[in-house]
C-alpha cells in the first residue's frame, strides 16, 4: 500500500527520469541505487556515480559488473564536484539525482556525509538540473552527527523559491530511533 522509503525514492527517479538522459548517484555506498539508475535510463543514457570510500566505489562496481552494467561511470571523488565531471551535453540532460545520506552499512560509522559539501552538491545540480528534474535525498540521520547534517538540510531546503522548486517530505512519523525520510526537490522552471 503506501511505498517505503527505498519504494518511494526509486518512484520519484522514475516518474522525473527519461530514457537516453544523464543521473547522478551523489552517493554510491554499495552500489544497488547505481544498479537501478542505470536502468532507469537505458542504454543511451548514462549514469555518474560519486564516492569517497574505497570500500563503496569497489562495491559498486562489482555490484555493476554482476548486473552486466555498461552505462555507468563510477569516480572517487566528493559528490560536491559532480558537475565538474560531466560534459556539456551530459549537464543538459540532467534528469535527476539520488543521495543517500549517513554512513555505509558494514563500513567505517566515521565516514558520513556532511552537510557542507551535501549542500553545495545539491546547488550545483539544481542549477544544471532539467525542468521537471528530481533531486531525492534520503535522510538516515540516527547516527553522531547526524542530527546537525538534518537540521542544516532541512533549512536549506526550506528556502528554495516556492516558484522555482516543488520541495517534498516524505516519513514515517511513528518509526522509533530515529526513521530515514525523504526530501524530494523538484525543478519547475528552468
Ligand atoms: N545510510 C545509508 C547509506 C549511506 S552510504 C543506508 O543505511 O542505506 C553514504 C555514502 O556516502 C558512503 O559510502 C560514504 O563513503 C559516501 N560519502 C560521504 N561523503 C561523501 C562525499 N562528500 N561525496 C561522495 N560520497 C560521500
Amino acid at each position: 500500500m503506501i511505498k517505503g522509503i527505498l519504494q518511494f525514492s526509486h518512484h520519484l527517479i522514475e516518474e522525473a527520469v527519461n530514457k537516453g538522459e544523464t543521473v547522478i548517484d551523489a552517493t554510491c555506498g554499495n552500489g544497488h541505487d547505481t544498479v537501478f539508475l542505470s536502468k532507469v535510463v537505458g542504454e543511451n543514457g548514462h549514469v555518474f556515480g560519486f564516492d569517497i570510500q574505497d570500500q563503496a566505489i569497489q562495491h559498486t562496481q562489482q555490484e555493476l559488473a554482476r548486473n552486466k552494467v555498461t552505462n555507468a561511470t563510477i569516480i572517487k571523488d566528493s559528490h560536491s564536484n559532480a558537475i565538474h565531471h560531466l560534459t556539456v551535453d551530459q549537464l543538459t540532460s540532467l534528469g535527476g539525482a539520488v543521495f543517500n545520506l549517513g554512513y555505509l552499512p558494514g563500513s567505517d560509522k566515521g565516514i558520513v556525509t556532511k552537510s557542507e559539501t551535501t549542500i553545495l552538491a545539491i546547488e550545483g545540480i539544481l542549477t544544471h538540473l532539467k525542468e521537471n528534474g528530481v533531486v531525492v535525498l534520503v535522510v538516515y540521520h540516527g547516527h553522531a552527527g547526524g542530527d546537525t547534517e538534518k537540521r542544516n538540510i532541512m533549512e536549506y531546503v526550506h528556502q528554495l523559491d516556492q516558484k522555482q522548486y516543488s520541495v517534498l517530505y516524505y516519513g514515517f512519523i511513528n518509526q522509533k530511533n530515529s526513521p530515514p525520510f525523504i526530501i524530494g526537490i523538484e525543478k519547475k522552471t528552468k
